[in-house]
């Protein structure tokens, strides 16, 4: 099994190794179990599907929300030959019904689907002849209300599942979901014991910026800036209007870049032209709105900038991660103006046209979103500590590579105050008792709350020793000694704050400790980290791919990721052999391209490049 595993691993998709999570999930998978996957934009959810769908007998189908993003995935599955299609409004009713019929006679192990195409009759010839094996959901927030893109047209697929004879391996996935959105996604789609699985949120390559910006024209003057210094590169830029895309796109195509727009006001034709424009990097900057991107797996997506303030977290996160995804660093960065919140609060509390009223509840629920997002915006915490804690990962509380950590943050001896939070532990075990994190500090700030009154807590020796730092500030050492193990918490409902053995080295040995904290005020100033590289030969690799994609009318993406070159620019292979072990060369790609570029490569090498 295992073996099988690996060798359609490389010989379809090219890759040797599995990214975090994606085994686990695919072993799950071929021993029939539902599965509900959460894992971030970039870490490979595809293949989580992709394989097994290969090794299961019968069909897979993979409900999905975007048209694009099928026509993509199927592209790229032809490009490793694997047998799979799509059904969607795009095609001809003549290409529909051959699709339908093809897929009867089993032509396709692999078959995309919208979800409003489960209402049409013609699904039913599909569910009647052909043993549907799996169901893979993607995008599954979308079948939650309590999610941030709710989808009606989802709630057809639970009826779907149980229309069929036999019922199947039932996989949802996404990149960004709450507790309550999981719930709701198992409810709903009755999963049964599924295998549950949450990779941690973090993308290690991203670096996140914020800048806050008061005036309007300040904002296009800082987009401008950035993109003087990311002249050639590929990004989007999401604005809350459909008016500000136009305007903004307009200024940058005056400015001298080759940029297009994306909005729900556009025609079919233009929004399908402008996206094919970004994806065919003929137009390598897009300004939208959060209507462009779902689905849109670009690999080489260098920044995403948001123009405007997003409703809520997860919307940030989301769009934010399109950036990057071929692992390689990128950059997301926030102009954040308080005035935005206007806009956002109007959207919120406003039903759009067409829409029916809004349930307050749900009003309130959005609201509080928003009011995340804002701390995000304007917090000097570390920005990815802030992200990863909103869902629910245990991030530190310095990353070293956004905004707030790289020009915010100093390098503070806490030895004294580490000292003064444990011996406050110590004295409360001392009179027998144990207390959760925030009483500890509000004993250290010496507060004046009734719980702390009541019970004399006022008269031990740490009370008040801490009065004059901020209560954030103490929470913040106060978790990093519990990471570093000189204190842990006990217990599961409520823990509590007890003294590790560790603790010693602190008050009895007096050993220095040093962390990185937030300075007062912090200014910030986005920096990107570029890795080392023969860019010459870089630059021979990307134009040789996108002769050969415009040869073949795919996008240039899908015969080779830019991750994919750059391994080549670091591997130098001049034979098959070594060309098979770049990263995303596998068998058939190796048949196709080999030859091509080994020459490209051997060229440059021998020309000294
Ligand atoms: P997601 O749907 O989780 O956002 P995708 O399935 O679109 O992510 O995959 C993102 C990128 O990662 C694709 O370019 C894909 O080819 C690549 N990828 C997936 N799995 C691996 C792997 N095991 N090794 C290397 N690259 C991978
Ligand atoms: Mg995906």
């Amino acid at each position: 099994m295992d073996q099988d595993i690996r060798s359609i691993l490389k010989t379809y998709f090219g890759f040797t190794r599995f990214r975090r999570g994606q085994e686990e999930i695919i072993h799950a998978l071929l021993e029939q179990r539902d599965v509900l996957a959460v894992m971030p934009t970039g870490a490979g959810k595809s293949l989580c599907y992709q394989v097994p769908a290969l090794l299961l007998e019968g069909l897979t189908l993979v409900i999905s929300p975007l048209i694009s993003l099928m026509k993509d995935q199927v592209n790229a599955l032809q490009e490793g030959d694997v047998p799979g299609a799509y059904l969607n409004s795009s095609l001809s009713p003549v290409e529909y019904y051959t699709t339908i019929s093809r897929a009867v006679q089993g032509d396709y192990k692999i078959l995309y689907l919208a979800p409003e195409g489960l209402k049409r009759e013609h699904i039913r010839s599909l569910r009647e002849q052909v043993r549907i094996s799996m169901v893979v959901i993607d995008e599954a927030h979308c079948i939650s209300q309590w999610g941030h893109d709710f989808r009606p047209s989802y709630l057809l697929i639970r009826e779907f599942i149980q229309s069929l004879v036999q019922r199947p391996i039932t996989a949802a996935f996404t990149a960004t979901a709450t507790d309550q959105v999981k719930e709701d996604i198992a409810c709903i789609l009755n999963l049964e014991n599924p295998y549950m699985l949450t990779t941690g949120f973090n993308r290690e390559n991203l670096y996140f910026g914020v800048q806050k910006i008061t005036k309007a024209q300040d904002k296009v003057q800082a987009l401008l800036d950035y993109l003087k210094n990311h002249q050639d590169k590929s990004g989007i830029v999401y604005c809350a209007t459909r008016k500000t895309v136009e305007a903004l796109s307009a200024a940058l195509s005056a400015a001298g870049y080759a940029a297009t727009r994306y909005h729900a006001g556009l025609e079919d034709w233009e929004r399908q032209n402008n996206q094919d424009n970004f994806i065919y990097d003929r137009k390598p900057l897009m300004v939208a709105t959060n209507a462009f991107g779902m689905g849109i797996d670009k690999s080489n997506v260098s920044f995403v900038i948001h123009y405007n303030i997003p409703k809520n977290i997860e919307s940030y996160y989301q769009e934010a991660g399109r950036a990057g995804r071929d692992g390689g660093p990128a950059d997301c960065l926030l102009l954040y103006s308080p005035q935005d919140l206007r806009t956002n609060t109007y959207l919120i509390t406003h039903s759009q046209s067409g829409e029916l009223p809004k349930d307050p509840a749900l009003i309130s629920h959005q609201l509080e979103m928003l009011k995340a997002m804002t701390f995000y915006a304007t917090t000097t915490d570390c920005l990815r500590a802030r992200l990863l804690a909103y869902f629910g990962d245990r991030p530190a509380n310095y990353c070293g590579n956004c905004s707030n950590c790289s020009t915010g943050f100093e390098s503070i001896d806490i030895s004294i105050t580490a000292q003064k939070i444990i011996s406050c532990v110590y004295r409360i075990e001392q009179r027998g008792k144990r207390f959760g994190k925030t009483m500890v500090v509000d004993i250290l700030r010496g507060s004046k709350n009734q719980k702390l009154l009541s019970q004399g807590l006022d008269s031990l020796s740490t009370y008040g020793i801490m009065a004059e730092m901020d209560t954030h500030r103490i929470r913040t050492i106060l978790d990093y000694l519990i990471a570093q193990e000189y204190l842990t918490l006990e217990g599961d409902t409520y823990p509590v704050v007890c003294a590790a053995s560790r603790s010693r080295e602190i008050i009895f040995e007096r050993k220095p400790l040093v962390m990185m904290l937030p300075k007062e005020a912090a200014p910030h100033t986005p920096a990107l980290k570029i890795a080392e590289l023969d860019e010459q030969l870089f630059t021979k690799l990307k134009s040789l791919r996108n002769r050969l994609a415009q040869e073949a009318h795919i996008p240039a993406y899908i015969i080779f990721s830019d991750a994919s070159l750059r391994d080549m620019c670091r591997k130098m292979p001049l034979n098959p052999e070594q060309f098979l072990r770049v990263s995303g060369v596998g068998e058939v790609k190796m048949k196709k391209y080999g030859a091509v570029f080994t020459r490209l490569i051997r060229e440059h090498t021998i020309g000294g490049g």
